[in-house]
């Protein structure tokens, strides 16, 4: 493939912006190559500045969960766009969204709207400590909840990527309330509870983490959490950003039957535009400010874009959604194994919904230091041959591939001959 113009583009941004990007997983430093820039999507392809098209299995890192440039939610958008793009008022738009979120999200009683993921998990951890009254949080290793001090601690996917476990400018005082284990390891919350019980103010998880690649719960971990919270009389908060709405019609939550005390969204609840949200029980909720003395604010939240972007891909979604990522995870995962069993390279695979994660290594993959095994420099290698054969997969070992609506039997088909020719010459 051609990408003259994605270099000379490229050449011009590292003048223009830190790294040349506007968030570092964009750089594709993991898999040592110049940044691909993009032009345009449809359905579950995207085109590049050069003419190249690609099987989009990224999907702008999650939320577009029905593929790209969806006619009912750009349709909506159009029109949406006349009517002005802010007013800092409330709409009638975002008490809809509210509402479904409320439907959909089985331990969310009440709502608040917020621009980004990051956004929502830092109100989030300020509202379970304005709640309880402690200090401290529990967070797991290779964990991604946002760029927010308390949480940029042993967080996974870009920051494993770049080898920064923590980030210099993150207060040592900060990192010293943020107390962190292995995920799926329950015994060492237990410790930690034993420890330090009294000040800590909740446990922040990913219910199937997607920052480490895709690695699910161990059967009992999600319980054990709600057990030991509660008898703590900590919060217990999902961080849904990734899972929301990719693990199950109603959420990872909905899936396996765990009802957190605080769930915070994003990615897939702006359909591409940017949202984020967190919600839970009333009683929690209404510390919020202007109800509660817990402050949060924004500028743009509930904008009355981001709102229709949202709801009109919420609304397309369906249970029915959720059984075709299953199959198509299914031939996907098959033809995995066999295409990697074809060339003797060692696999390891973790799914749900539609987030599919796939390790060179043969251990199955349950935590970040298993993840961390997986063959990286076998893993860019065959990113560009991948990229060559036009397929667009996360340029990290650390991240899971997204499944969207559009994608289809052929185009997994495709994938797996690109899987299989880029080993050919990479092995
Ligand atoms: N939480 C999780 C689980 C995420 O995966 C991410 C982003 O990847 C975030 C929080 C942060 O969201 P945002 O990038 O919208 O700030």
């Amino acid at each position: 493939m051609n990408y003259n113009k994605s270099k000379q583009a490229f050449s011009e941004a590292v003048n223009l912006m830190p790294g040349g990007v506007n968030s570092p997983v964009r750089a594709f430093k993991s898999v040592d190559m110049d940044p691909i820039f993009m032009e345009r999507g449809k359905g579950s392809k995207i085109y590049d500045i050069d003419g190249n098209e690609y099987i989009d299995y990224v999907l702008s890192w999650g939320p577009l969960i029905l593929g790209h440039a969806n006619e009912t939610v750009t349709g909506a958008l159009n029109k949406a766009v006349l009517n002005g793009t802010s007013f800092g008022a409330p709409t009638e738009l975002e008490n809809k969204m509210a509402e479904l979120v409320i439907e959909r999200v089985p331990s969310i009683e009440m709502v608040r709207m917020v621009s980004s993921g990051t956004e929502a998990t830092l109100a989030a951890l300020r509202l379970a400590r304005g709640f309880t009254g402690k200090n401290k949080i529990l967070k797991f290793i290779g964990c991604y909840h946002g760029h927010s001090d308390s949480l940029l601690i042993k967080a996974g996917s870009g920051v494993a990527t770049l080898g920064l476990p923590d980030s210099p400018g993150v207060p040592k005082g900060t990192a010293e309330n943020t107390i962190t284990v292995h995920y799926n390891d329950l015994d060492a919350v237990k410790l930690a509870f034993e420890q330090f019980g009294d000040d800590i103010a909740g446990v922040i998880v990913e219910p199937v983490a997607g920052n480490m690649g895709v690695v699910p719960p161990v059967e009992g971990f999600l319980e054990g959490l709600r057990e030991i919270t509660t008898k703590y009389g900590a919060l217990l908060i999902f961080d849904e950003v990734m899972t929301g709405f990719r693990v199950g019609y109603n959420c990872a939550q909905g899936y396996f039957g765990i009802t957190p005390d605080l769930t915070c969204l994003g990615k897939v609840i702006g359909g591409g535009l940017p949202v984020g949200a967190f919600g839970g029980r009333k009683d929690i909720m209404e510390h919020i400010a202007p109800s509660g003395p817990v402050y949060q604010a924004g500028t743009l939240s509930g904008n009355p874009l981001a709102m229709t972007g949202g709801y009109y891909t919420l609304s397309q979604l369906t249970p029915e959604s959720y059984e075709y990522f299953n199959h198509l995870g299914d031939m996907l995962e098959a033809g995995l194994t066999e295409v990697f069993a074809k060339h003797n390279v060692p696999i390891s695979i973790n799914r749900a919904g539609s987030m599919i994660g796939f390790f060179l290594n043969e251990e199955k993959v349950t935590n970040f230091e298993i993840a961390s095994k997986s063959d990286l420099k076998l893993f860019a290698a065959m990113y560009k041959e991948m990229a060559n054969n036009g397929v667009f997969l996360p340029p990290s070992q650390f991240e899971g591939m997204f499944l969207s609506t559009e994608h289809t039997e052929a185009d997994i088909k495709q994938t797996i001959d690109a899987f299989d020719k880029a080993l050919l010459k990479v092995k």
